[in-house]
């Protein structure tokens, strides 16, 4: 199956660098938003990250214009039926997920391949409200998609081997490297991270210690490059607790209850970098701990 046409659903912080890895990859690429903003702020953003990578001599102005090239942006979802590998990277919800699927279907070539980069909604559930289980994935890149090497794939109980060997020739393109999860909540790295996170909010909750002294208590006592509350705000708190309640939610395990502190920060808006307001305060020259 030749994957030429890439479509990514979805232009926020992971779908831009979707997009970016496979344009680079020399994949013609259709990026939509509902949002003209997002699409603008995603083209731009993609600008500036190829010219990082410009200065350091990683890739050729030739190298750059080509991959800006081939990137188109659209607002019209079912402009992207003729691709023939479509990644969804919208909004952490079911329900958003869903109508963007169901809005596809009917517009897609028999070929089409779906996929959603979700971090925690079941697959399964996901492929059996579109008309082909067999070709629907679980394409899960990691943020941030330029810089990280790792691509889950995950396979739903319907998904068939010719569109797992597909997905996996898609992920050799990018140069990236895949690992199988099989379809629980939550897959492999969420499985394991989200817990993590939501354990450190609750070290903060109760007060066993500052926002600042956790992180460094990671950093320097686990060698993690990134402490967890930092590494949440760069995730975005909604994106955390969504994953979190799919986790409470798939497996009832009350191991698994997001921390109040998280549901009262998401509630204020407070959604890490994306708003600029955390666990840090982003609104100055370096991030400053706001507990
Ligand atoms: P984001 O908030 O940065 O971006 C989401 C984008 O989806 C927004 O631009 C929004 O306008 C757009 N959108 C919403 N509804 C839409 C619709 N109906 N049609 C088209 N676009 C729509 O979120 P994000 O961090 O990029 O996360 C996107 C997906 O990737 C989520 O499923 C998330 O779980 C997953 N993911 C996130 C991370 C992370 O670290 N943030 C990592 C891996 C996977």
């Amino acid at each position: 199956m030749a994957i030429e046409k890439v479509g990514v659903v979805g232009a926020g912080q992971m779908g831009n660098g979707i997009a970016h890895v496979c344009a680079q990859a020399g994949f013609e690429v259709m990026l939509t938003d509902i949002s003209a903003e997002a699409l603008d702020k995603a083209v731009a953003l993609i600008g500036r990250n190829l010219d990082r990578q410009l200065s350091k001599g990683a890739i050729t102005e030739a190298d750059k214009s080509a991959a800006l090239g081939r990137i188109t942006t659209t607002q019209t979802l079912t402009d992207l039926g003729p691709c023939d590998l479509i990644v969804e990277a919208a909004t952490e919800r079911e329900a958003i997920k869903t109508k963007i699927f169901e809005e596809l279907v009917p517009h897609l070539a028999g070929h089409t391949i779906l996929a959603s980069n979700t971090s925690s909604i079941s697959i399964t559930r996901l492929a059996s409200r579109t008309d082909r289980p067999g070709k629907f994935i679980g394409f899960h890149f990691m943020n941030p998609v330029p810089v990280m090497s790792l691509v889950e794939l995950i396979r739903g109980i319907a998904t068939d081997d010719a569109t797992f060997e597909a997905c996996l020739g898609v992920v050799e393109r990018l140069g990236k490297t895949a690992a199988t999860s099989e379809d629980f909540p939550a897959f492999i790295v969420n499985r394991i991270l989200m817990p993590m996170i939501n354990e450190a909010v609750y070290a903060l909750f109760e007060g066993v210690g500052s926002v600042a002294s956790i992180d460094t208590s990671l950093k320097l006592g686990a060698n993690h490059p990134m402490g967890p509350l930092e590494l949440a705000d760069f995730i975005g708190l909604d994106t955390c607790l969504a994953i979190m309640n799919v986790l409470h939610d798939g497996l009832a395990d009350t191991k698994y209850r997001p921390c109040p502190l998280l549901t009262k920060y998401v509630e204020a808006g407070w959604l890490g970098r994306k708003t600029g307001r955390g666990f840090y305060d982003y609104s100055g020259e370096t991030p400053v701990p706001t507990r």
